[in-house]
């Protein structure tokens, strides 16, 4: 995935848009699929804000604690599969299991790797051998080396759909979830030709800060962002303190267009 054998950045496509190409990518939904009710009404926001090109939210969530919301599985697949019909947006839905690389393909259109399974190598082969995009989130604790091998093994098997990003690493801070690493950004559109994306949800686990740090993402040259969505924060089954609200996506969306155009 190297700059020096291939200068030219690549594109992948979700829909009809081009990651990696002139338009700055936002991709928006919620952590975790639900149920109908908030699926639907979370997409409907989406779609009618417009700018988002497609629609994220997790059926299979790879939770901290075994007691947490795990979420709906192939139901909540069926859920995002009426999502797109309805709205027309592709889907991005987080893979955590090599076996169910076959299933997820009949429903998603892009694979999610996230962040407890970056180095999970079977995983990243499996998705290897499909064609659909795959958006790899690094480590939680992985050097931007790591995260370019684990790159290599999904293009490696066949797959050269790779979309890499940034969600936050760990270190000495607490005072928020994650550092957002944007060193790294900037670094890895240097390094590699593919392209990256930032997760500012996660990056810092506060809604507030989900705004600024996505024009600075815009500012280092990120492709685009992938944000964390909810109607109702309050009552999230995972990750409400980061959701924004219809309103707070709205703003936004409205402060990141100059970033986006100035790019
Ligand atoms: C998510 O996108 O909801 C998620 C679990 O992300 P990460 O793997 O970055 O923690
Ligand atoms: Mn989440």
């Amino acid at each position: 995935v190297s700059r020096e054998l291939n200068p030219i950045d690549s594109h992948v496509m979700l829909g009809n848009h081009a990651v990696g190409g002139e338009r700055f990518t936002v991709i928006a939904g919620p952590c975790g699929v639900e149920s109908k009710e908030q699926l639907f009404s979370v997409a409907d926001m989406i779609k009618q804000q417009g700018e988002a090109v497609a629609l994220r939210g997790g059926a299979f969530k790879p939770r901290t604690s075994p007691y947490s919301f795990q979420g709906l599985g192939e139901e909540g697949l069926k859920l995002l599969q009426q999502a797109k019909q309805r709205t027309g947006l592709p889907i991005v839905s987080e893979v955590i299991d090599a076996n169910d690389v076959e299933l997820m393909a009949q429903y998603v259109d892009c694979f999610q790797i996230g962040t407890r399974n970056m180095q999970n190598y079977r995983l990243l082969e499996a998705v290897g051998k499909q064609q659909i995009p795959v958006l790899l989130k690094r480590g939680m604790s992985a050097t931007i080396e790591e995260l370019l091998l684990a790159a290599e093994y999904i293009v490696n098997s066949g797959n050269p759909n790779v979309i890499l990003c940034e969600r936050g690493i760990r270190t000495f801070e607490t005072a928020t979830r994650n550092t957002l690493d944007l060193n790294a950004v900037a670094y890895l559109k240097q390094k590699t030709h593919l392209p990256v994306l930032v997760d500012p949800s996660h990056g810092t686990g506060v809604r507030e800060l989900i705004a600024p740090l996505s024009y600075a993402a815009a500012a280092v040259g990120a492709d685009g962002i992938i944000v964390e969505s909810h109607l109702n924060p309050c009552e999230a089954l995972s990750d409400g303190h980061q959701a924004l609200d219809a309103e707070q996506y709205a703003a936004l969306l409205d402060g990141l267009r100059p970033f986006v155009h100035a790019a």
